[in-house]
């Protein structure tokens, strides 16, 4: 009947940090704002179900961000429809088996996106199962400025932008007004509306209570010059007169397992924590003075809501515009509530589309089987 869970796929890549946040974020404020309504998956649905090059766009994009060179051309070179559109379609066609299979078993009835190469495929098996008027498929965008076009699909329902720049992309990219809406980037409920504080924070995390504690990171791989960042850093925190610190630092490294060891190897003269992939984030900002970062759009919006200042040390193609228009741009995203209004809209559409029970998601007359 009406009132039966509906379930939300929420389609994420483990590729940098951004999108399982973000996916994270969304399916956090579902429960909170909506409890049971919803049941709520987030999958790595290529991951799980496809093979190369699907599956491995994590081992692909972290060798790309190491040859920066590279992931420019991949980058700008991808850029026009037509190319992406005819590397995707050639995915498609030789992984539709697998992706239908991965994206039916979910049964959903909303299907979230926060990737740039999650449009496409899942549209077409959506059609192809004759399911397009039936799920309702909404992109939330997770990235600035200088976003990858493929995150513009025109057969979405809705296109969350995160600014107000994006979405005039959107539209020059051929979606029409009433597709698009901008709400900011979603960010964690965990720092949006958690109290914390600093004190308690810095007893738990076993830090220094008083000293000025400086909190440096490269997004979810650990990119960027942080190692060098890191020891000028404690340099300059050590007062040779005094043979004192004037601060403390924390270094997370997210997936770079070689950067951790490598600073956990030094020897520092300063009080240092080095640490690998943090689950709660908020914790650690929530308990540091300031932030050191290359410029993600995810880690700006969260060092903003908990009030961080911070420093930029660093960039990768498609993350790169002039610092003055970036930290306007870091203010408006500063927007707590975004993901709150991204899912009330959600679930708006989903009443407006009435009872979605009872729908045909047998594998029957699907494209994968014709093929
Ligand atoms: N992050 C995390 N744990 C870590 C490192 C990073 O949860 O150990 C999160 C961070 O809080 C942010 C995201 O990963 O939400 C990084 O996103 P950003 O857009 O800054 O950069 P990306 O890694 O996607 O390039």
């Amino acid at each position: 009947g009406a009132d039966r869970t509906k379930n939300v796929l929420i389609l994420m890549s483990d590729t940098g940090g951004g999108h399982r946040a973000s996916a994270e974020a969304i399916r956090d404020a579902f429960k909170m704002e909506f409890g049971d309504e919803y049941k709520i998956f987030v999958k790595d649905v290529w991951k799980e179900y496809t093979g190369w090059p699907l599956n491995n766009m994590e081992n692909q994009y972290k060798f790309m961000v190491k040859h920066v060179q590279l992931w420019s051309v991949a980058f700008h070179g991808t850029s026009p429809r037509w190319i992406h559109g005819v590397y995707l379609a050639a995915i498609a066609a030789f992984y539709a088996k697998e992706v239908e299979a991965g994206l039916m078993e979910y049964k959903p009835d909303i299907i979230i996106s926060v990737h740039p190469l999650m449009q496409h495929i899942p549209l077409w098996v959506l059609k192809w199962q004759g399911l397009q008027k039936k799920v309702i498929f909404v992109t939330v965008i997770t990235d600035l400025n200088t976003c990858h076009r493929t995150w513009f699909h025109p057969a979405v329902k809705i296109c969350y932008c995160p600014s107000e720049e994006v979405s005039k992309r959107a539209l020059l990219d051929g979606l029409e007004q009433n597709q698009v809406r901008v709400f900011g980037l979603p960010v964690r409920p965990s720092f949006a509306r958690a109290v914390l504080n600093k004190d308690d924070l810095r007893i738990e995390l076993e830090l220094d209570p008083v000293l000025p504690a400086v909190l440096l990171m490269g997004g979810g791989e650990g990119m960027g010059p942080v190692k060098k960042t890191a020891k000028a850093l404690a340099e300059s925190l050590f007062v040779n007169e005094t043979g004192k610190p004037l601060g403390q630092m924390v270094v997370i490294c997210g997936r770079n397992k070689s950067l951790a060891s490598s600073l956990e190897s030094l020897e520092w003269k300063i009080p240092v924590k080095v640490r690998g992939f943090e689950t709660q984030m908020q914790k650690w900002m929530g308990a540091c003075d300031c932030i050191i970062t290359k410029a993600g759009p995810g880690t700006i919006a969260e060092a903003l809501i908990r009030g961080l200042p911070i420093i930029l040390n660093d960039y990768i193609p498609g993350q790169v515009y002039e610092l003055k228009k970036m930290s306007e741009n870091a203010l408006k995203l500063a927007q707590p509530e975004a993901v709150f209004d991204i899912v009330r809209d959600v679930h708006d559409l989903a009443g407006q589309r009435g009872p979605l029970a009872d729908m045909p998601y047998a594998l029957t007359s699907s494209f994968s089987n014709l093929i």
